[in-house]
């Protein structure tokens, strides 16, 4: 037998490249178990190449360093073999631990494969020497070879395995598993080697026409190291490249998260908002409808939240409402939807199984409305009208179901506020009407159909009168007089209400000029000004043009104003009553004691009449929290030197009350109803007696009858 020897620097260069190779390997395959569709298929090419080359080339490094005293050379077709042997068997490794799973059948399966592989690139490789004789294999040393191999291989899978994942001990694990590898591969190399007999006088076949042996050392231990270094940086890279995409990708993430979330939510009270609550009630809708159950929408609206807003500021109505969004979603169940759609605009979607519990949950949640919010330091009331739809029954499809919600809720605050109320399909029809009377109202003032009746104002307790006041009535076609109540509201939100208070106020300046010219110079007229012809860009020029045009001083004409307007943006309200007043005009805030006027607002008023409203003179007799409010208002007009009007006086017990609380003017049905301005001249001059005094208890009907039909008194 000839007795080989090794190049001991060679077998120290092989057992390196075995140990790069496996790290390589290692590497490798965190980078397919990581990758994705099309990256993932060419880590794979490239990573089993790379590593095939690796365990080739420790094999053929190995085999360079042996030396048998003949002359050796190895065939290139049989050499080329073994590489791709080599390149395969990496391949199905590391598709193997790209899996999501490696049960253990697997895993024997795999070994058992790859190790035959490695093992074949080995023998094949020996092959390629050709040596003849052929080369004696001592049979345990071969099969233990093969052994290793496969157990190796078996090792290295499991390994690769469990360390393909980045994490921080990563590459201390890898590099310390590479080490065990590399041991294994050359371990099995040398194995076979030892099994290996070379018979004297056998001569190696490749010797002439093979590679030769010197030169080829260094070209292959130089190509592997440049194989397994770009493998390795390119590797490298692409964990950083993918470092930053992944947190590139999270943070992406998180905005759109955001960005939804806000789409979706309201941002004052982070409640669903119409969005949201449309989807949700699209999908109950489903469920109901699958399931063949019910529930119920609720629409729910803040009763006196503008006067909160108006007096205190936009940031305390905010904060209100946060409130409010709270104390409702502590009333209902969780599974059930809130939504705020705006404004002091709530929707409640609850699953209920009948009509009768969704009145209880409502109820419920307007009791707790009921108690006080204690909002910055203050204690703030609200109460709630809720409008309820039920599904199914009251509308099919979202809208409908929605419009009907809220078409309820307009009936709960007509009903008078705080209360509850069912979907009928009468209300819809109330929604016809209500859009016919908007058609209407456009041709009323081309036909000429609004008229304005004079309500005296006197000096308590009997008179003079002092003025009047212009009030707006609309003798319909068909329908009979109509009153302000019923279409003023509706005017405003359609608009208009511009046209409308311009023909008002030219018609009662018309009205006022001409009493003037029949001797009467000290009535002062006084016109009601809603919110938005207030706020109107031309109401100035508008009233001086008026003014102007039927020659009349301006200090005769009052502009009426409700304190809620008067205090809705009290700056920019400040800045137009300031206008008014330099301009002489009269103001009159109407309606007082209803809002949140602080005093120190007040003060700033260049108001020159409070009128205090009728629900507190209704009741004076009976009420003395209302008496005491009235005493109030009178000391604090006083104080402010403000002229105190009390409109509403409809009994002889009110005026004298009134009076001995120090109100300078009465105004009521009791002193004079609305008429029109030939029923005013001709009760005065019928013994000035304007209109019988009325018994206490049977106005209410007749100022209801007051509405529909003329009265000529
Ligand atoms: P307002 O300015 O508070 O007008 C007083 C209302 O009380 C009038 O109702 C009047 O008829 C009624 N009234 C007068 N005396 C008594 C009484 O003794 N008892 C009772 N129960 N009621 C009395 P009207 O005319 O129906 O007007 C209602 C509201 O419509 C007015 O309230 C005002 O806000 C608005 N309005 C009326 N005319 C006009 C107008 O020309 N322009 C604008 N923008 N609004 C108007
Ligand atoms: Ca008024
Ligand atoms: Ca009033």
């Amino acid at each position: 037998m000839h007795a080989g020897s090794y190049n001991s620097l060679l077998v120290l260069f092989s057992l390196l490249v075995a140990m790069l190779a496996s790290y390589t390997a290692l590497d490798m395959a965190g980078r397919i178990a990581t990758a994705q569709g099309r990256a993932a298929h060419w880590w794979l090419a490239g990573g089993a190449c790379a590593m095939g080359i690796g365990i080739w080339s420790m094999h053929f490094i190995a085999m360079l360093a042996f030396h048998l005293p003949i002359p050796l050379g190895y065939d290139l077709p049989i050499t080329v073999a073994s590489l791709l042997i080599a390149i395969a068997s990496s391949a199905l490794a590391l598709w193997l631990v790209g899996r999501e799973t490696l049960p253990w059948r697997r895993l024997a399966g795999g070994a058992l494969l790859i190790g035959s592989g490695v093992a074949g690139m080995h023998y094949t490789g020996m092959a390629a020497l050709r040596m003849v004789p052929g080369i004696y294999y001592i049979p345990s040393l071969f099969v233990l070879s093969v052994v290793i191999a496969v157990l190796a291989s078996g090792t290295a899978l499991w390994i690769a395995f469990n360390l393909r994942r980045e994490s921080v001990w990563v590459r201390p694990l890898r590099a310390g598993a590479s080490v065990v590898m590399g041991l294994a591969i050359a371990g099995m190399h040398y194995t076979g080697m030892a099994a290996a007999q070379f018979p004297i006088g056998a001569v190696c076949g490749a010797a002439r026409d093979g590679m030769d042996t010197g030169w080829l050392a260094v070209v292959i231990i130089v190509v592997t190291l440049a194989v397994l270094a770009i493998a390795l940086i390119t590797s490298v890279l692409d964990v950083r490249l993918e470092a930053r995409t992944s947190m590139l990708a999270i943070s992406l993430a998180e905005a759109n998260q955001e960005l939804t979330y806000l789409a979706l939510h309201d941002n004052l009270t982070k409640l669903p908002n119409r969005v949201l609550l449309e989807d949700r009630l699209e999908q109950a809708i489903q469920g109901a409808t699958r399931e063949k159950s019910r529930f119920a929408l609720m629409f729910m609206d803040l009763d006196g939240f503008k006067a909160v807003n108006d007096a205190y500021g936009h940031p305390i109505g905010d904060q209100l409402l946060v409130a409010v969004a709270r104390r409702i979603g502590a009333n209902v169940h969780s599974q059930d939807t809130i939504a705020r759609l705006g404004g002091d605009e709530f929707v409640l979607l609850a699953s209920v199984s009948e009509p009768a519990d969704a009145a209880t949950l409502a109820e419920k949640v307007l009791s707790a409305m009921r108690e006080p919010f204690q909002v910055a330091g203050r204690e703030l009331r609200v109460s709630t009208s809720i409008g309820i739809a039920m599904y199914p029954g009251d509308g099919e499809l979202q809208h409908d179901l929605l419009t009907n919600a809220d078409a309820a809720m307009y009936h709960a605050k007509a009903l008078g506020r705080n209360t509850i109320c069912f979907f009928e399909a009468s209300m819809n029809a109330n929604v016809h009407e209500q859009l016919q009377l908007v058609q209407d109202m456009r041709m009323a003032l081309e036909r000429r159909e609004l008229t304005l009746q004079y309500q005296p104002k006197l000096t308590a307790p009997n008179g003079p009168i002092v003025g009047v006041e212009a009030l707006v009535r609309w003798m319909h076609p068909t329908r009979g007089l109509i009153a302000p109540d019923q279409f003023i509201p509706l005017a405003e939100k359609t608009g208009l209400i511009v046209p409308f208070g311009d023909w008002i106020l030219d018609e009662a300046c018309r009205q006022m000029r001409a009493w003037r010219d029949e001797g009467r110079p000290e009535w002062t007229m006084a016109v009601n000004l809603s919110a938005l012809q207030f706020r109107h860009a031309s109401l100035i020029a508008t009233v001086r043009d008026t003014l102007a045009r039927h020659a009349l001083e301006p200090c005769c004409l009052t502009l009426e104003v409700t304190e809620s307007t008067a205090m809705r943006d009290a700056d920019a309200s400040l800045q137009i009553l300031q206008q008014l007043h330099d301009m002489g005009v009269r103001i009159s805030i109407d309606d007082f004691g209803t809002g949140y006027s602080s005093l120190l607002y007040l003060k700033r008023l260049p108001a020159s009449e409070l009128k205090i409203d009728r629900g507190f003179i209704r009741d004076l007799s009976r009420d003395t929290e209302d008496a005491a409010i009235v005493s109030a208002i009178v000391a604090l007009g006083r104080t402010l030197n403000l002229n105190i009007v009390a409109e509403g006086v409809e009994t002889a017990k009110q005026q004298e009350f009134l009076t001995r609380l120090g109100c300078n003017s009465l105004q009521g049905f009791l002193l004079g109803r609305p008429m029109s301005a030939e029923n005013l001249i001709e009760s005065l001059s019928n013994d000035n007696l304007l209109s019988e005094p009325v018994e206490e208890g049977t106005i209410g009907s007749c100022y209801d009858a007051g509405y529909l039909t003329p009265h000529y008194d």
